[in-house]
């Protein structure tokens, strides 16, 4: 398949693995930080950390949307869904993320919540319009990728006159939490990882260019190579990354040439500063509260504003104390750190976010990294 096959080719990434080889200095280490969930997932399928030197280091970052969700979020979505007249429509993997006491989306499903799972904003928007004796709420979640759709979304509903539908917006920044990575590197006196640069987001990226992420090259003299999805992608990034740290340069470049220009997409973006503006805070996981980096509707559009239309309070609820997500998330632990890893925590019995999405750390490295893990101790 175009643009697929020739960025999965294996001669290709061996010879790139050979010129990271070559370049990688023995007499120091390299740590780079993947931001995005596409990115773990694509080294963990890939099994890319094979081909890398062993002083070569990824460190998982926290560009999942459903892994940074914080607890309390996902409860007031829960007690939303659970109003006889809301139908809350949702994406897949939110079903399955744990809230407080074992809580859940599914679970509220099987207790008789109408709780449907959507593909798009569209799919919400058609059963506002089929059914217009039910408040239907859009579960809003995700990064700059996700919110255009959002934006769109909530622009079509006023069109159409969609008086029934509104959205529970939980849509959060990047470039905040790189900035909460790199100023605040510890958590709860753990000392945070150490990075000699970034792997840029793929996607976010392409709507909001690489240049926004000039203030990590510039203010915390961080490399960053905004990089593709596809495996060759993340190694000619790493790469990159490499020779800027060999060189003692730090710059934003831009492997993903073929999807990301330096100023994104300004018609997406349009659409977003229309419908939404920052708040001054928003709750990720493992991060706390975060300033300027989440988004919610403008006071022009609040008539679609679930929070505003259903008086949602404020949930704040602690993690669960044995799961390390918020760890992970911050680059601090790797899934196997925890205890829970594979006993009681399984995509099957997630028991937090990170075991959820096929982007989440825990997961991907269930799905793939456990096999290598495991072939390596045989080898040894
Ligand atoms: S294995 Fe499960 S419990 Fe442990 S950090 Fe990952 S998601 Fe949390």
């Amino acid at each position: 398949m175009k643009y697929v096959d020739e960025y999965r080719d294996g001669a290709v990434a061996r010879r790139i693995a050979a010129a990271i080889a070559k370049a990688a200095d023995p007499a120091r280490s390299y740590h780079f930080m993947e931001f995005c969930g596409g990115h773990t997932h694509a080294i963990s399928r890939y099994g890319l950390e094979d081909l890398l030197p062993a002083n070569v280091r990824m460190v998982h970052g926290p560009g999942c949307p459903v892994c940074v969700l914080p607890v309390g979020r996902i409860d007031m979505a829960i007690q939303l869904a659970l109003r006889p007249e809301v139908t809350l429509c949702t994406y897949g993997d939110l079903m399955r993320v744990p809230g407080s006491h074992g809580a859940s989306l599914l679970r509220a499903k099987a207790a008789g919540a109408d709780i449907r799972m959507v593909y798009s904003t569209l799919d919400a928007l058609a059963i506002a319009a089929a059914e217009p004796e039910r408040e239907v709420v859009f579960f809003a979640i995700g990064f700059e990728t996700t919110t255009p759709p959002t934006a769109l979304a909530i622009k079509l509903a006023r069109a159409r006159g969609l008086a029934n539908f509104t959205v529970f917006c939980n849509h959060v920044l990047t470039p905040p939490a790189i900035r909460g990575i790199l100023e605040h590197p510890d958590l709860d006196g753990v000392p945070g990882p150490r990075l000699d640069g970034f792997v840029g987001p793929a996607h976010v990226s392409a709507v909001i260019g690489s240049e926004a992420f000039a203030p990590f090259a510039r203010e915390f003299e961080q490399p960053v190579v905004v990089a593709g999805f596809e495996p060759l992608d993340v190694m000619q990034a790493i790469l990159m990354l490499i020779r800027q740290v060999n060189d003692g340069r730090q710059e934003v470049e831009n492997q993903y040439i073929r999807a990301v220009t330096p100023e994104g997409n300004v018609i997406a973006k349009a659409e977003v500063a229309e419908v939404f503006e920052l708040r001054d805070s928003f709750e990720w996981r493992g991060f706390g509260a975060v300033p300027l980096s989440g988004l919610r509707l403008r006071d022009a559009y609040r008539d679609f504003d679930a929070e505003q239309r259903f008086a949602m309070a404020e949930i704040s609820a602690a993690d669960n104390p044995a799961c390390e997500c918020g760890t992970i998330l911050r680059g601090i632990k790797r899934p196997t750190d925890c205890k829970l890893f594979g006993t009681l925590c399984t995509p099957e019995t997630p028991m937090g976010s990170c075991m959820v999405s096929s982007e989440g750390a825990c997961a991907a490295h269930w799905t793939y990294g456990r096999f290598r893990d495991h072939a390596r101790r045989n080898v040894a």
